[in-house]
Order: structure tokens, then sequence, then C-alpha cells
């Protein structure tokens, strides 16, 4: 397999890292991940967009997006995968342990691709998810290097025997520690509005496209983990998880447990977009 670091394409197992990288000191930096489906890029431009802007909120400045796109492109390239994830960060760059940003570093990449096939089975049997008290900073819309609270909660969701951790502010449901979340009640579909609680995620804007093309009625608004368990749908997004029902919520069912009518609407609309992808 094919890599990249810090401006060159090397095989794996002949990458090595700088320990000096402000991204292990500091989680200093910032990330995306993006889908390839039968070789091509799925919403590419949106994730590179919210890279460049992820950095930006960070003071990480003058990245060019047309660069990070021939790294991932060439990355592509390079490994023959035709389905698989493409992770990309940028951490602030390479100077020993300051706290203050080092003068004159430049910021670095790293970009790997994976195989990855669609989660079938999740999506048409649904998982279980835990909810758990969302601790984390106030920019959870910078899709940020440092994941600690997000790690410790997902494993609270893997020791529970669950699929993900639903994450809640004084009882108003946020994100999941990876996901977006979707409850539908009494036809509505509704999600946590994108500020600077969440992260805006692009299969949840995709998500959102599909409900107003199908004239399926939302909301961008909170709900809370009472209205989540007594919703008749619910389900979370991400670009790997895609559109995942949730079949119970803390050990208690959701409506009758299986895959609601509107959660199967989005599915088919998401699916014809990745259908779509190669037919142009
Ligand atoms: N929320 C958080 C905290 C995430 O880490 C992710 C993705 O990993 C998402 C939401 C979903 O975002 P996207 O649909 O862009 O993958």
């Amino acid at each position: 397999k094919i890599s990249y670091y810090n401006g060159e394409f090397k095989r794996d197992d002949e990458i090595s890292v700088d320990y000096n990288d402000r991204a292990f000191y500091f989680g200093d930096g910032v990330y995306e991940v993006v889908r390839v489906y039968d070789n091509e890029f799925f919403t590419l431009e949106e994730h590179m967009d919210r890279l460049v802007r992820s950095a930006s909120e960070i003071e990480i400045n003058g990245l060019e997006q047309e660069k990070l796109i021939e790294i991932i492109t060439q990355l592509k390239e390079r490994n023959s995968i035709e389905n698989g994830s493409i992770y990309i960060q940028v951490s602030r760059g390479i100077d020993p342990r300051n706290h203050a940003y080092p003068a004159g570093a430049e910021p670095v990449v790293l970009a790997y691709m994976n195989a990855l096939s669609r989660p079938s089975l999740q999506m048409e049997n649904g998982v279980g998810i835990i909810t758990a008290n969302d601790y984390r900073w106030l920019k959870c819309h910078v899709k940020s290097l440092n994941l600690l609270a997000n790690v410790m909660e997902k494993e609270r969701a893997v020791r529970a025997g669950a699929h993900e951790t639903v994450l809640h502010r004084d009882g108003v449901v946020t994100e999941g520690s990876s996901t977006n979340v979707f409850i539908v009640s009494e036809g509505v579909l509704r999600t946590h509005p994108a500020n600077h609680l969440i992260l805006n995620g692009i299969t949840r804007q995709e998500v959102l496209k599909i409900a107003q093309e199908r004239e399926i009625e939302y909301q961008e608004k909170p709900f809370t983990i009472d209205e989540l368990k007594a919703a008749d749908e619910v389900f979370i997004t991400s670009t790997t998880q895609e559109v995942t029902p949730v079949s119970n919520v803390d050990g208690e069912r959701i409506a009758d447990g299986s895959k609601g009518k509107i959660t199967q609407v989005i599915q088919e609309g998401f699916n014809q977009k990745i259908h779509k992808l190669n037919l142009v």
C-alpha cells in the first residue's frame, strides 16, 4: 500500500513519521475522511472545503485545496482500491514541543487509503446506541485531530455491546461520537442545527438535500433524549456508516425495532447519489 507523509509517497512500511509533528504532542491539526465508490470520490469538494475551513478555524492558514486534492487523487491512483476510504490529516507542523505555534513551521500532510465496503448488514438491521454526557469543547464544528472525548465515549459503547454513543448536553442530543443523529416523529425529520456544538457532517447535509428533493418535511432543531427514545424512527449518519438505522437506545427499543419508512426513503436517495457517480 502506498501512503503519503510530509511531501512524499512511499510504501507504508517505509514511512517514518517525525516525532516532533505537532499532531502527536497536541493533536494540533485537522482531518477528513473521504469515500471512494467504484473508483470515484463521493462529495470530494465538500470534504476538501471543510478541511480548509477546519484548518483556518484553528489558524492553519494558506492551505491550497488543489494541492490537497492532487495528493488524494494520486493516492487513489497509486493504490488499486476500487471501494475504500481516504484519510487525510494536516498538522500545524514539525517543531520541538512547545505550546505556542512554531514560527515558520509548514503544515504537514499525512494521507492513506484503505479498502472499505458498504455497511450493508447494519444499514438493513440497524444498530444499538447508548447515550452519554457531551463534555467536549465548544468548537465541535472543527474536525480536529483532538478526539479524546470521542474515543472514550465510543469505547463505552463497545463495552456496552452497542454500536455508537450519542452525546447530549443537559438532555439535549448533539451528535454521536463519530456520527450525526436524526429522528423522525409524526412524519417530520429532525436533526441538531449546524452550529459550534456539532460537526456539520457531509452525510448529514446530503440527507437534508434528499429530504428536500423527496419532499420530506425536516427541521434543524435540537431534540431531547426523551424525544429520541420516543421517536418513530432514529438513524445515524457518517461518511463510512452512511445512513444507519438505530433499533434501540440504552436498551430501549425504537418503535418496533425495524428500519423505518422515512429512513428507507433516505437510504434510497443516498444510493441513487452513489450510483449517479458512475453515470457521468
Ligand atoms: N460527527 C462527528 C463527531 C464525526 O467525527 C463525524 C465523522 O466522522 C460525523 C459527525 C459525520 O460526518 P461526515 O458525514 O462528514 O462523515
